[in-house]
């Protein structure tokens, strides 16, 4: 939110299509397409993965509270699997966006007398406690993706699934279902190499492990925003809530779809690499240049 004030307020350069307030001397840094992707990252990944924190504890209530034995049941299998996912994940990212944040000041970013300095070493320590996000990563893929036949993760792609299916037969969602399925499509083949990869080479996981953990980010926080996005575009349609918040929900949810989903076919590239590269030098080999 800095960054935005920031960007609203500091003046540097021209837009791209001409000067937008030609009576200035220069345009504010919001002009700047580049700037403007800096701050979208920013919000679509902080109000995406708060969805999904919410969500999670929604899952730890319905755990104890839920009317069926099953249905406890499955909100502890998602709870118990999306927990590495939403600590890793979710912190690897606070930091990305506090550096991007702190890039959106140039070169006032870097100094103290901004502040943003401190928020970047401030988000940093939580990707190392409460379990460094490698290994909440070694958790989620040794773990929990087996426990029980599999039993979570197949609960989890279930509901992914069953959402992608809904979303898709509603105009204002079918082209962010259809990016979500292929996102989906890339988890479960990424699931399904380490099962047939992971059995001859136990490195084969944990190679891939920190790739695969966010790749199972992009894939829940973007079932985050298919319901965010469902729920502004139900609302538009019966004439209720805030307009402007319900039109920002889906321009915000169009660039997590255009943006971030399509970086899952990369991240499944990198887990089907294997670990050969990565265990091939030999230790003294890392000191040469
Ligand atoms: C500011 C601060 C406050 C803290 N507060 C607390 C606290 O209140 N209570 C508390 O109990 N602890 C606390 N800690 C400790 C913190 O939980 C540990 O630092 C953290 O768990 C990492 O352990 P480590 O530092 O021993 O690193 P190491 O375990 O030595 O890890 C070093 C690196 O190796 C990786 N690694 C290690 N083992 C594996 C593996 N099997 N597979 C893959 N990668 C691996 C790690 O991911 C990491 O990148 C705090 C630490 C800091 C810096």
């Amino acid at each position: 939110q800095n960054a935005v004030h920031y960007a609203r307020d500091r003046r540097q350069g021209r837009a791209l299509t001409g000067p937008a307030e030609p009576n200035e001397k220069a345009d504010t840094l919001f002009v700047h397409p580049d700037v403007r992707r800096m701050l979208m990252e920013g919000k679509a990944w902080t109000e995406g993965l708060r969805a999904l924190c919410l969500w999670g504890a929604l899952q730890v209530d319905l755990e104890h509270k839920a009317g069926s034995e099953e249905d406890r049941q499955t909100a502890a299998d998602l709870i118990g699997l999306l927990t590495p996912v939403i600590k890793g994940v979710g912190t690897d990212k606070g930091y990305d966006i506090a550096t991007t944040a702190q890039q959106v000041y140039g070169g006032h970013g870097y100094i103290q007398e901004w502040g943003m300095e401190q928020y970047v070493r401030d988000a940093r320590i939580a990707q190392i406690y409460e379990g460094t996000n490698g290994v909440q990563a070694m958790d989620l893929v040794g773990r929990k993706l087996a426990q029980n036949g599999g039993r979570a993760v197949q609960a989890f792609f279930k509901l992914v699934a069953d959402e992608v299916a809904a979303a898709k037969a509603v105009e204002a969602t079918a082209d962010f279902a259809a990016r979500l399925e292929r996102a989906l499509g890339d988890l479960q083949a990424s699931t399904m190499w380490f099962m047939a990869n992971g059995m001859k080479n136990p490195n084969n996981v944990g190679a891939g492990a920190v790739a695969y953990m966010h790749l199972m980010g992009i894939v829940a926080v973007g079932v985050m925003w298919l319901r965010m996005a469902a729920a502004a575009a139900r609302l538009i349609a019966a004439g209720e809530g805030d307009r402007a918040f319900l039109d920002a929900k889906l321009v915000t949810a169009r660039f997590f779809a255009e943006r971030a989903l399509p970086n899952a076919g990369a991240l499944r590239r990198q887990i089907e690499g294997g670990a050969e590269a990565i265990m091939a030098l030999p230790e003294e080999m890392f000191l040469a240049a």
